[in-house]
């Protein structure tokens, strides 16, 4: 087979693939993808609660078909550079003109003693792989989970969805959530797993897995053993760039793929890469960053498929913005946190305010938004947004994105003329991202 543009990874690669035919209409784009079918990542958590299964959470390629994307199921085994050919696990070669990697992540599993004995499972994108995981959680009674970032809460929440089992999260920071949220959020999300049952043990290591062939508990450090009959790792992921190695492209940090700005490798001008397979930096420091979040894999994917034959978008660098929900209550961050922008000795003012959702607050299912803004203190810009409230801070928080992506101060968004409406969103007057700016433009100037 011969294409002018191939994309190795079935989800950033969709974007790049759509981003490619969107800028070169006439080119031939083939993706090829390990997997039948492609789960939504995000969704993993909510397959074990909310929607009951991997059939329900999986991207349709029809959104391949229709842009003439063609797909190849298989695993590109070889990549040699100098033919521009890649080779599948079936024997299949395929000619490339160019070639975009976007072959993701992989979880991590700790070298902890005992970690490959029988039910204990790092999450793997896999439709088989998850769904046997549901089908195994049915005769589960001690469930736990290690990791309390947002994976390990996300599935914490869900797995006691329907299910009467124990469910702990064991955290070794002094807060679930804490590499993502300042501590007065991580408290409040503690508090909401709490109430659904979920035992939480922070400060904690884990130092092995115990049982014969399948867990039947994990140690910790002070010797305590918690009962379990199965373990989730929720400690991360690390770029997925073996093939990348083999390839001959210069890798950096975590073993990323080095690119620059055009997500152009350094390696190979016809070798692209995106998502979490490629280095990204920091938006604020310029320095490397291990953060890994689909929507800076999919703003990558449309650079990379842009830029495949001229150059159209430069990348800005990595502003992390997430969102989760915890029992009912949704958390969000764009950009930094009080404690990482401290960390990196930045001199700040924080600005905070507090409203319901709708005015008035009393109409039916309002919830309180809480607002935390970081400024840099010298120019009053906009670095870092922190949000817990109800679903609307999905949006809210991308709106903090956008103003912090095009460096906008304390002035700027006092000023800022936001839509409003009684049952939609918080009063004008009490705007919580406003008045959180209204109350850091007199701390910065002075
Ligand atoms: C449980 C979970 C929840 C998450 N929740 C969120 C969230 O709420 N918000 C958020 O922003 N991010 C979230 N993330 C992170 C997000 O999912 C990733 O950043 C995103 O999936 C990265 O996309 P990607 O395309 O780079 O890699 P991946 O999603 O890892 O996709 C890589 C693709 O490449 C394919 N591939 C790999 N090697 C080969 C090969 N040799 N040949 C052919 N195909 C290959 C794989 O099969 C796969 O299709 C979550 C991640 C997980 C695991």
């Amino acid at each position: 087979m011969q294409t002018d543009v191939l994309v190795l990874g079935g989800l950033s690669g969709i974007t790049a693939g759509l981003s490619c035919r969107r800028h070169y209409p006439d080119k031939k784009v083939v993706l090829v993808r390990k997997e039948g079918t492609v789960l939504i990542p995000c969704g993993i958590p909510y397959i074990y609660g909310t929607v009951g299964g991997p059939q329900n959470n999986v991207i349709p390629d029809g959104l391949l078909e229709t842009n003439n994307i063609e797909l190849v199921k298989g695993e590109a085994v070889s990549v040699d550079r100098e033919h521009k050919l890649v080779t599948l696990k079936d024997g299949e070669t395929i000619l490339y003109d160019k070639l975009v990697f976007a072959t993701g992540s992989l979880p991590l599993v700790p070298p902890i003693p005992g970690v490959d004995k029988k039910n204990i499972y790092a999450i793997k994108k896999d439709f088989n792989y998850l769904d046997s995981v549901l089908d195994e959680m049915k005769s589960v009674k001690d469930l736990v989970i290690v990791g309390g970032g947002f994976i390990g809460v996300e599935f914490a929440d869900e797995c006691r969805k329907g299910r009467d089992i124990n469910v702990t999260v064991i955290e070794a920071l002094s807060h679930c959530l804490q590499m993502a949220l300042d501590d007065e959020f991580c408290a409040e999300a503690e508090a909401k797993l709490l109430e659904t049952g979920v035992k939480i043990m922070t400060g904690v290591k884990v130092e092995a897995f115990v049982g014969d062939e399948a867990v039947s508990g994990v140690k910790l450090a002070d010797g305590t053993v918690i009962k379990a009959d199965m373990v989730i790792l929720g400690i991360g992921a690390t770029p997925n760039t073996e093939l990348a190695q083999k390839a001959g492209l210069e890798l950096g940090f975590r073993n990323a793929i080095k690119v620059d700005r055009y997500m152009q490798t350094y390696t190979d001008p016809n070798v692209f890469a995106c998502g979490d397979c490629a280095e990204k930096q920091s938006f604020f420091t310029g320095r490397p960053t291990g953060v890994m979040l689909a929507s800076i894999a999919t703003s990558e994917a449309r650079i990379a498929g842009a830029n495949l034959y001229s150059t159209v978008h430069q990348n800005c660098g990595a502003i992390s913005v997430f969102s989760t929900i915890v029992n009912g209550r949704a958390f969000a961050v764009a950009g930094l946190t009080e404690r990482q922008a401290r960390q990196y000795g930045m001199n700040i003012v924080i600005g905070k305010a507090e409203a319901p959702d709708t005015h008035p607050g009393g109409m039916p299912n309002s919830t309180l938004i809480k607002v935390k803004l970081v400024f840099a203190k010298e120019t009053g810009v906009l670095i870092g947004g922190s949000i817990s409230g109800g679903k609307s801070i999905g949006e809210m928080v991308n709106v903090l994105s956008a103003c912090i992506m095009h460096r906008m101060t304390a002035d700027d968004i006092v000023k800022f003329q936001m839509g409003t409406h009684p049952a939609l969103t918080s009063s004008p007057i009490a705007y919580p991202i406003v008045n959180a700016a209204c109350k850091a433009v007199l701390p910065i100037r002075q």
